[in-house]
């Protein structure tokens, strides 16, 4: 799909929007000019690509709303070459933003059919990542640890398993609880203790375990 001035232009109005919301961190805002949201979207739907709202994408599944996208990635004070771990890959937009502020991304998707959208629409854009099909709950323990964890699907509690792999001094973002979440940001301070921050309510689409068809 063509990236055209309008769509630059709109995308700028949106970064605008998300600075008045609140959003201070210029290299989220300039990931969030510089990306094709509406790639990421079904074209007959791209007049929404830029507005700040949810929109639905395949599988009953949403790309999340540019709002929660920035916030989440701001909470994670993400450095240039940090091994990111995603969990909800989605429609891959957030995925984008990771890799456009330079960090080394891993990301897992349950739905089959947004593992390969994502998968071709990331690297159409010629986004390296790593993704992976498969349950979030488990991480993936080959490339732990992880410098920051993002999890973009609401998680009934914060599953251990991405505890264990995430660094000693890294950052996890996740929305916790059923219907609306807790957004929380945890920080690891040693092997055994953790300091959590309550950071607001927010509305995701539940993380599931295991694929169950
Ligand atoms: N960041 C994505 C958000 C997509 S919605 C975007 O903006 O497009 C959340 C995604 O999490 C959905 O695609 C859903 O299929 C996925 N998901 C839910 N449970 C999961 C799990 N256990 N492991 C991996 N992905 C999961």
């Amino acid at each position: 799909m063509k990236d055209s001035a309008k769509h630059q232009g709109r995308r700028l109005q949106l970064c605008d929007v998300l600075m008045q919301k609140g959003i201070r961190c210029k290299r989220v805002l300039n990931a969030i000019g510089r990306i094709p949201r509406h790639v990421f979207i079904d074209s007959s739907f791209e007049d929404f690509a830029y507005q700040d709202t949810a929109f639905p994408i395949a599988a009953d599944q949403t790309i999340s709303q540019p709002y929660t996208v920035a916030f989440q990635t701001e909470q994670l004070d993400l450095q240039p070459g940090e091994k990111v771990l995603e969990i909800g890959t989605g429609s891959g937009y957030q995925t984008a933003v990771l890799c456009e502020m330079g960090a080394k991304v891993y990301s897992i998707e349950r739905q089959h059919e947004l593992f390969l959208f994502s998968r071709r629409i990331l690297t159409s854009l010629n986004y390296n990542y790593t993704g992976k099909y498969g349950d979030g709950y488990k991480g993936m323990p080959t490339y732990a640890p992880f410098d920051k964890i993002i999890v973009t699907a609401g998680a009934i509690d914060v599953p251990p398993a991405l505890l264990r792999q995430l660094k000693t001094g890294g950052k996890m973002i996740i929305p916790v609880g059923q219907g609306t979440q807790k957004m929380l940001l945890i920080d690891k301070i040693s092997e055994k203790d953790y300091a959590v921050k309550k950071m607001g309510d927010f509305r995701f689409v539940p993380m599931l375990e295991e694929k169950d068809g």
